[in-house]
C-alpha cells in the first residue's frame, strides 16, 4: 500500500514538514478539540466565529498560537486558542501575558 507507506514515512520525518494534506487533517482535529474546550466564540473578542464558508472572511476562525511558533510555541492544546482571523492578526506576536490583556470582555460577568 504505497499511500499508507508514505504516511508512515511522513510521520517519521523530523526535519521535513508534513505534507499539506496531513496538516489539514490535524488542524481539523485540533479545531474540534478546541471548540469542545472553549466553545464557538473568539478567544479575543468573545464574538461568534464562522466555521464554514470561505476562510478569507474576517469572522472565520483561525488557530492562534499564544506563544508564537517562532518562540518555541508548539501545537500543544494549551498553547492554542481559537479566534477570528482579524483578531489573530491584531494579537500578532505579542507575549502571552500581553495577549491576555488584549482580550475584550463581552458579557458573562
Ligand atoms: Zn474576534
Amino acid at each position: 500500500m504505497p499511500h499508507s507507506a508514505a504516511m508512515a514515512q511522513a510521520k517519521k520525518s523530523k526535519f521535513w514538514p508534513q505534507p499539506w494534506w496531513m496538516r489539514a487533517i490535524d488542524k481539523k482535529k485540533l479545531v474540534k478539540k478546541l471548540r469542545a474546550r472553549d466553545g464557538d466564540n473568539c478567544w479575543r473578542c468573545g464574538h461568534a466565529m464562522r466555521f464554514d464558508g470561505l476562510p478569507n472572511i474576517g469572522k472565520y476562525r483561525t488557530i492562534e498560537h499564544l506563544k508564537p511558533r517562532s518562540q518555541q510555541g508548539g501545537w500543544a492544546l494549551e498553547n492554542l486558542r481559537l479566534c477570528h482571523i482579524g483578531c489573530n492578526r491584531h494579537l500578532g506576536t505579542h507575549t502571552p501575558e500581553h495577549k491576555e490583556k488584549m482580550r475584550i470582555n463581552v458579557g458573562e460577568g
